[in-house]
């Protein structure tokens, strides 16, 4: 007799899609904004005016519903180891902890200290390593971008393309900024440096270099954040810039979006992109915006409606260029959720994903290139070809690589190497350098126990140590 055999049932897929609605989390849940009003959070004057820029100001909104305790271990971080200050829109701190409800005193702690995005904008104390907090070869201008400035604020690291940095603030400030040497204020820890020319002096030099260099086609317009520039010099400088007939791509670099959408939503900032789009398209030029956003959490119909409005004034498209963070997105459903929510919710392409940069302090945010190969990995074939996410390195002396570019790799002692196929402004004279391998450091704590020891032995040995080869 015969049996018929049923059908295994289909096995899961390791991700499930699913469309999710964007949804403004309720802000008068935090007890400091009970009676704010849909048009005074609209207004980007009021975002700014509110931003959480102390622990005295996070009280004020947060009320008692976090301890003494959690409020301590963040004044620890902002004395010993913060290298951004606070600086957080309303907008921003809406999306942390978007299910809490008020009660009782310290009932929000637990929410608050497992909160991806307070975990990047607010660090406290208690996230950070305390066994080797820094890399060894942490540095504050860990890509050397301002060794490669050509005039002041313009960095010509790649052969075709510069990046402009018009300005050094934001409208917020994330703790594991990679220009956390010029941008922001200075922190207990961090004395950062001042841009010193004119601001109408700096981009006049900007300008005259980029004239007199034909080579570069595309300009990163970035700072700092370009939505703290007041809109007509931004307009002013952008009309300038199209005027170069080399320059082909013009990507405007905007947190913003994400952090203050209320400032790319405003009238006279969509009809100024507006004009500035109809002249690009005039030219033939692709003006884009990059943003940066790290967990769909971030994601509300207020940055849609801004993208949206970005999109319809004549942006050629907006693109995303996250920073890989443990705790924070270092698992590919967080990156999945995050590039569908940017896409399907925000009209918002994913792109880049970088490995968070040897800064000081950064060691509790970085992951090993072992691990961001195993999650480009896993984030393959679920989105679009176009907009699935890249996860890149950003190697010193070398500049952004695919992470499965590594030429060769110790994983024991967690060092990549890494060549380069273009010259930058810091070796244009020096012939070997394109057989020349550069290292990236993994995160000591990531390494089995012979690794740590093997870095437990090199203390006291500078950089120089394990340089290119
Ligand atoms: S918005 Fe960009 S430049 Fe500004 S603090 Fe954040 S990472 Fe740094």
């Amino acid at each position: 007799m015969s049996v018929a055999r049923l059908p295994a049932p289909p096995l899961a897929q390791p991700y499930r899609y699913q469309r999710r609605e964007l949804v403004e989390p309720d802000w008068t849940r935090f007890p400091g904004w009970r009676s704010v009003s849909t048009a005074e959070w609209a207004s980007p004057q009021w975002q700014r005016a509110h931003c959480v820029k102390s622990l005295a100001q996070l009280r004020q909104v947060v009320g008692d519903q976090l301890s003494d305790a959690l409020l301590d271990d963040l004044r620890r971080d902002q004395r010993e180891r913060a290298t951004m200050s606070m600086l957080v829109p309303p907008q921003m701190v809406n999306t942390m902890m978007p299910g809490a409800r008020p009660g009782k005193r310290g009932g929000w702690d637990e929410a608050f200290r497992t909160d991806p995005i307070r975990r990047y904008m607010i660090p406290l104390f208690s996230d950070r390593r305390t066994d080797w907090s820094s890399h060894p070869h942490a540095t504050r201008d860990s890509l050397h971008e301002h060794d490669m400035w050509v005039a002041e604020g313009l960095t010509h690291r790649y052969p075709t393309k510069v990046l402009a940095e018009l300005l050094t603030t934001c409208p917020q400030y994330c703790g594991h900024c990679t220009r956390m040497d010029l941008v922001g204020n200075s922190t207990d820890t961090v004395t950062k440096l001042r841009l010193a020319g004119r601001p109408a002096d700096r981009i006049a030099g900007i300008l005259d270099y980029l004239r007199r260099t034909p080579q570069v086609r595309d300009v990163v317009v970035s700072g700092g954040d370009v939505a703290n520039m007041p809109w007509p010099r931004l307009e002013e400088f952008l009309v300038e810039l199209l005027a170069i007939d080399n320059i082909r791509d013009v990507r405007l670099a905007t947190k913003a979006l994400i952090g203050l959408p209320q400032h790319w939503s405003q009238p006279e900032v969509v009809e100024g992109v507006a004009r500035v789009a109809t002249l690009a398209r005039s030219r033939g030029v692709a003006l884009a915006v990059h943003t940066h956003t790290n967990h769909v959490q971030s994601l509300t119909p207020a940055v849609a409606e801004a993208a949206r409005a970005l999109l319809a004034a004549g942006i050629r498209d907006i693109r995303n260029q996250g920073v890989l963070l443990d705790g924070v997105n270092a698992d590919s459903h967080a990156l999945l959720d995050l590039s569908f929510g940017l896409l399907d919710g925000a009209s918002i392409t994913p792109y880049y994903f970088y490995m968070c940069d040897m800064i000081p302090f950064a060691e509790h945010w970085r992951v090993s290139v072992a691990q961001a190969q195993r999650l480009q990995h896993e984030v393959m074939g679920y989105l679009p070809g176009f907009a699935t996410p890249r996860i890149v390195c950003d190697v010193p002396f070398v500049g952004k690589r695919w992470v499965h570019q590594v030429t060769d790799y110790d994983t024991q002692r967690g060092i990549s190497w890494w060549s380069k196929n273009y010259r930058t402004s810091l070796d244009s004279d020096d012939p070997a350098d394109l057989h020349r391998l550069h290292p990236y450091y993994d995160p000591i704590h990531s390494l089995d126990a012979q690794g740590r020891r093997w870095w437990a032995t090199q203390a006291g040995r500078g950089p120089a140590q394990v340089r290119a080869r």
